[in-house]
């Protein structure tokens, strides 16, 4: 039986990598996809846990041998999902979590119309403060990331679920939800 490509998506500081890791957490046949990105890691990132971090040359590698499933600009860096992992995945049952941005979400779609497109939303007031506690934010990123959010926020209605994102276990339990009854 082939697993689900699960994409949880929606603006920067929303909540998806805490939504992600406990959805994983609550169910041994789901995964999280490990991204690739530009971006310099933040302190606490792992390679090959958080992302695989590449130089733009490596990332263009990639994007050029045709490894990703999706790949988008986002702020000033490159962010894709390397296809392989998922597809073993999904061929031996395992449901994968893409936490992407919304131009990925997009383009996962068009390529498999069945994958379960969900957004996660919440007050730009919550937003600002979950972005402003990360480290090695300026405030140029930080304003970048919020304007951005606002374009985002205009594409929710393209997506099959939104779920305001006010408390981790409610949104867990809504997208455990849709994920049963697919
Ligand atoms: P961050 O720099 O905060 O880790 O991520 C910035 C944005 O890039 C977030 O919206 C995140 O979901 C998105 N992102 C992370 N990995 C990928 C990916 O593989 N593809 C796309 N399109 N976006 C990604």
């Amino acid at each position: 039986m082939s697993g689900r490509l699960i994409v949880i998506s929606g603006p920067s500081g929303v909540g998806k990598g805490t939504v992600a890791s406990a959805l994983e957490a609550s169910d041994p046949n789901i995964k999280i996809s490990v991204s690739a990105t530009t971006r310099q890691p933040r302190t606490g990132d792992i390679h090959g846990v958080n992302y695989f971090f590449l130089s733009k040359d490596e990332f263009e590698q990639m994007v050029s041998r045709n490894e990703f499933l999706e790949y988008a600009e986002y702020v000033n860096n490159c962010y894709g999902t390397p296809i392989k992992p998922v597809l073993e995945n999904l061929e031996q049952g395992i449901s994968v979590i893409l936490e992407i941005d919304v131009k990925g979400a997009f383009q996962v779609k068009e390529k498999y119309p069945d994958a379960v497109l969900i957004f996660l939303t919440a007050p730009m007031e919550t937003l600002v403060k979950r972005i402003e506690g990360r480290q090695k934010m300026d405030q140029s990123e930080l304003e970048k990331r919020l304007s951005t959010a606002g374009w985002e926020f205009l594409q929710a209605d393209k997506f099959d679920h939104v779920i305001e994102n006010n408390d981790l276990d409610e949104t867990v339990d809504k997208v455990r939800k849709i994920l049963n009854v697919m």
